[in-house]
């Protein structure tokens, strides 16, 4: 979907389509331009937007072709980003790659939004989780540490920090399987024909506020834990600090050679 001149708004898209037929629904097309983002390139698929006379719409594009060659793809460089490291994100070219269109010609955004829900909905899974290892770490420490005469779980303003975490996991969790069973029932739903049922109506708005609200509060939750495990809690070897999204290695090339 990005590019340089419109991430959030993708109708700003330049990546043209051009048809090597009739063109329409799920006819073969040469795809031309730049991607700013794409994430996971080593996938052997890719949902790609593009401009076509109706409008952008969406293409199915593989990386190796039917018969073996590569696709026109380029991965012109990989992102240096600041955490995210084990899903890796690049700029792309496309020089004529082909793909097959994906939904009605002029859809292409509410097409790849089918994906992008899922997406967001396993960026709410991610979060819950990550804060509930978070806890795990947290309580267990506080457990086993004494300080001051009594286990730090006993020390009444840890209790309360803890009890905190504890109740921000419990949230995380329980709107990620409250959204999952909405993607469930929305999809029954539609498979009985509706296509406005409160649990579609409530996916689609709650995916965006969840992945909003869980993906803000993983970081600020996970150095609220860390700091639970005191020093430790800033050393790799605790895990903690991977759980803030920080790269496992430094970012120079030359320590990640070590
Ligand atoms: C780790 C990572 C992986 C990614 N992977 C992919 C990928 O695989 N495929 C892909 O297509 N993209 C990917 N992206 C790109 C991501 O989708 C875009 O960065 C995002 O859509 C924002 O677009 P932008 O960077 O152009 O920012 P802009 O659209 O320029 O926005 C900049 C800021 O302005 C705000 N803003 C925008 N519009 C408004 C408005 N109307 N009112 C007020 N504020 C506004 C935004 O919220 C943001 O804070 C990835 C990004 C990251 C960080």
């Amino acid at each position: 979907m990005t590019e340089k001149q419109g991430g959030s708004d993708v109708r700003a898209n330049t990546t043209v389509a051009s048809a090597l037929g009739a063109g329409g629904a799920g006819a073969e097309y040469e795809l031309l331009g730049h991607k700013w983002f794409c994430s996971a390139p080593m996938s052997d698929m890719f949902l790609v937007l593009a401009q076509t006379e109706e409008g952008l719409s969406c293409f199915l594009m593989p990386r190796i072709l039917p018969d073996g060659s590569r696709n026109a793809f380029h991965i012109q460089r990989l992102k240096d980003k600041l955490g995210n490291h084990s899903n890796a994100s690049s700029e792309i070219e496309l020089h004529n790659a082909w793909g097959r269109m994906i939904g009605e010609p002029g859809r292409g955004v509410p097409t790849i939004i089918e994906m992008v829900g899922h997406t967001r909905l396993d960026c709410v899974i991610g979060s819950a989780a990550g804060m509930r290892a978070a806890v795990v770490a947290a309580t267990h420490h506080a457990a086993h540490r004494s300080a001051f005469g009594r286990t730090l779980i006993d020390q009444p303003l840890m209790a309360n920090v803890l009890a905190d975490l504890c109740v921000e996991s419990e949230a995380a969790t329980a709107l990620a399987m409250r959204l999952a069973r909405a993607y469930d029932e929305a999809h029954a739903d539609a498979a009985a024909g509706e296509d406005a049922s409160d649990a579609q109506l409530f996916k689609r708005l709650a995916t965006a506020v969840g992945k909003y609200w869980s993906c803000k509060r993983a970081p600020n939750h996970a150095y609220e834990a860390l700091e639970c495990l005191g020093g430790a809690g800033y050393v790799e070897e605790s895990g903690m600090p991977a759980s803030i999204a920080r790269p496992r290695w430094p970012r120079s090339g030359r320590a990640r050679a070590t």
